[in-house]
């Protein structure tokens, strides 16, 4: 037996008088310190974490995951059936690959060599639709139901390293940073990069000089939609204690991309009119041009002559639409969903002993008036936020009255709500 003062620790090389404690292995051959027991106990938590988080990702079917989706998210049902199926292969697509590199690695490498297994790729998204029709809410929305981190960012803030604006990396640390700086959790996330359509070349060809807002932003964006192992700086947040850079690996964080693409639909009538010409062609002028279906009807050269590079078209295989809201699912969406404008008006005056309804006409007028400003279900919030705002400011006296009725004249024309007297001496003012 080694006399004890003079052994140091088999790991670190840390003599016993630096360290708090040395143990002994059973024949007394090597040591171990206390600091290198600490390290080994965290590298064997951290493992069986990482096999826990996996063995947790139970994921809805796709028909349960529309369910939820229909909760929050009110018509659009094609993008809710493209995304429900798009998250669900995703996700068993992550379970898949997992347990194949597992099951090799417990063989031997030649072994694994011979066997013959499929890694399935990843397929991220495209979604066309104007703006305020519910693109980041049904990202959000997924993301929630999942459990999964969730970061966004709009394409037009971004700029390639180096240049000013937002690395396209800090989408990266937005990610990291919804995932509580768990960086295995952040690797399963999902990032929605909005306006993609604005970063649309201004041209087909390629130019010589730098195009910093456009093609270079794709470009950019390009890399970390592929699978990469990209260093991000932790600026701002917790710093990660050893070292200077996360490193997150992106194969397995889902990238869904949406914009209006303006203009797209012509590009896609003039290649079906033209594909069309021909004997029986049956050429319809620009008035009675049908709808496309953004699903079905576009293909990747479409997007290209819009201005997407071809590499980035390549990386969103899936394509769907949403369409532009109309009245009815205006009024639906302001009832509807679980956590719908109206309710939230309900539930904040409840807090000041008020019921609060909205007459079905005042609905109806409040869904007109959105129409009109064009910008999607964005309008609703801006119509309710500058009529409630009066009755916010000067509450009716709680002790007199417990209900008050929006009426369409106190919307359309500033008048007065209907206030309702308690109980005790009930009748309306
Ligand atoms: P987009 O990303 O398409 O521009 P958003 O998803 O940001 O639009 O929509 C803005 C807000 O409008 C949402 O937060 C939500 O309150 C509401 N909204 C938009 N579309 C819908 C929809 N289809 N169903 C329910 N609410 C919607």
């Amino acid at each position: 037996m080694k006399d004890i003062e003079m052994c140091t620790c088999s790991f670190c090389g840390r003599p016993q008088k630096a360290a708090k404690k040395l143990i002994a292995s059973p024949n007394g051959d090597s040591f171990i310190c206390d600091d290198c027991i600490r390290i080994c106990s965290d590298i064997i938590k951290e493992e069986s974490m990482k096999l826990r988080v996996f063995k947790d990702l139970t994921i809805p079917s796709p028909k349960e995951i529309k369910k939820s989706l229909d909760g929050f998210v009110i018509g659009q049902e094609q993008a809710k059936k493209v995304l429900s199926v798009a998250v669900f292969n995703h996700y068993k697509r992550i379970n898949y690959n997992y347990h194949n590199k597992i099951n090799a690695s417990k063989k031997n490498k030649d072994d694994t060599k011979n066997q013959n297994v499929l890694e399935l790729e990843k397929s991220n998204v495209l979604m066309i639709g104007p703006t305020g029709s519910g693109k980041t809410l049904l990202v959000k929305t997924l993301a929630r139901i999942l459990d999964v981190p969730f970061a966004c960012a709009d394409a037009t803030t971004l700029t390639e390293a180096g240049y000013v604006g937002e690395d396209v990396e800090n989408v990266l640390l937005k990610l990291i940073q919804n995932a509580d700086y768990d960086i295995e959790k952040a690797q399963r996330g999902i990032i929605y990069i909005d306006e993609i359509d604005k970063v649309a070349r201004k041209s087909e060809n390629r130019s010589l000089t730098r195009d910093v807002g456009g093609e270079g932003v794709q470009q950019a964006l390009l890399k970390i939609i592929e699978s990469t192992v990209a260093s991000v700086p932790p600026q701002g947040g917790r710093k990660h204690p050893q070292q200077e850079m996360l490193q997150i690996d992106t194969t397995n964080i889902l990238f869904i991309c949406g914009g209006a693409f303006v203009g797209l639909e012509d590009i896609i009538h003039k290649r079906l009119s033209s594909t069309a010409i021909g004997f029986n062609a049956n050429i319809k002028n620009s008035d009675e041009k049908a709808k496309v279906d953004f699903a079905k009807d576009v293909q990747p050269d479409d997007l290209i002559k819009f201005g997407l590079i071809p590499e980035f078209v390549g990386r969103l295989p899936i394509v769907t639409g949403l369409d532009n809201l109309d009245d009815k699912a205006l009024q639906r969406i302001l009832v509807e969903p679980k956590n719908s404008l109206i309710k939230q008006y309900q539930q904040m005056f409840k807090i000041d002993g008020f019921e609060i309804k909205f007459e079905d006409e005042a609905i109806a007028y409040i869904a007109q008036k959105a129409i009109e400003l064009k910008t999607g279900a964005r309008g609703i919030r801006t119509i309710m936020e500058t009529k409630m705002l009066e009755l916010m400011f000067d509450l009716p006296d709680p002790e007199i009255y417990d209900k008050i009725i929006i009426t369409r004249d106190f919307i359309e024309n500033n008048g007065e709500p209907v206030l309702i007297k308690k109980q005790k001496d009930q009748e309306a003012v």
